[in-house]
């Protein structure tokens, strides 16, 4: 069977966790990373049961998470963690958390992924319209969320739709060119596909934040 991870999953609510359901109805291994101020939170929820309705597949079983990794993508390496990151509490308790370490942790835990999904997104002011976001708003809406392989991307980059702001659209513009970019580059190099979903819209907990 194939080994996905999905980036992106704090509860049963978002795309993340739907496209993790379908991968494992179809019998891939599950792994997951888990933003780290919400770790604990899923966790234990995991745990006490709480997704065990929402965990059923379609033949009765329930998805199993083989595991969960604390994940923040905005940072690569443990250097470009900024120190009040490191010693915020939220962030204190969790251990190798950013891009690289995440992607030697796999290695050294599973050896190969066969499925990339990206399923996150942070536009801190995204319910400020882009011609008031600040710069720094911006460029973390950016950061966060221009991702690849398999990403979650929205209409908003190519059509207006008020209330996406915060650079959110800009984002997902930048996200839609580098899918076709890394899809060519990667496809050349590694035969590596790299595509988008733009999906319609949902009521997760991003979409929440902005009253959709
Ligand atoms: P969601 O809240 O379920 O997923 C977003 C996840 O990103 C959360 O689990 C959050 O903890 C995580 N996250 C935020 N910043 C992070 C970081 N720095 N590092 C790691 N994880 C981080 O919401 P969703 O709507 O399912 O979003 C998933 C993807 O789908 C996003 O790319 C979103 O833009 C896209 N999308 C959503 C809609 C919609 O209407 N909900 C429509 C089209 C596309």
């Amino acid at each position: 069977g194939k080994r996905a991870f999905i980036a992106g999953v704090a509860d049963d609510n978002g795309y993340g966790w739907a496209i993790a359901k379908s991968l494992a109805a179809a019998g891939a291994e599950i792994l997951v990373g888990t933003w780290v101020p919400a770790l604990n939170i899923f966790e234990s929820s995991l745990r006490r049961g709480k997704f065990d309705e929402s965990r059923k597949l379609q033949d009765g079983s329930l998805m199993e998470i083989a595991k969960v990794y604390p994940l923040d993508a905005v940072y690569d390496s443990l250097e470009d963690v900024p120190e009040d990151v490191k010693t915020n509490k939220r962030y204190a308790g969790a251990k190798n958390w950013t891009v690289q370490e995440v992607v030697e942790s796999v290695k050294k835990d599973f050896g190969t992924i066969d499925i990339l999904v990206h399923s996150l997104a942070n536009g801190p002011e995204v319910s400020k319209p882009l011609s008031e976001t600040s710069r720094k708003g911006y460029l973390a809406a950016i950061s966060a969320s221009s991702g690849s392989s398999l990403s979650l991307t929205y209409i908003a980059s190519e059509r207006i739709i008020p209330g996406y702001g915060g650079g959110m659209s800009s984002a997902k513009a930048a996200l839609e060119s580098d899918t076709k970019v890394l899809a060519f580059e990667a496809g050349r190099k590694k035969r590596i596909r790299v595509n988008t979903i733009s999906a319609g819209p949902l009521g997760s907990r991003a979409a929440k934040a902005i009253g959709f």
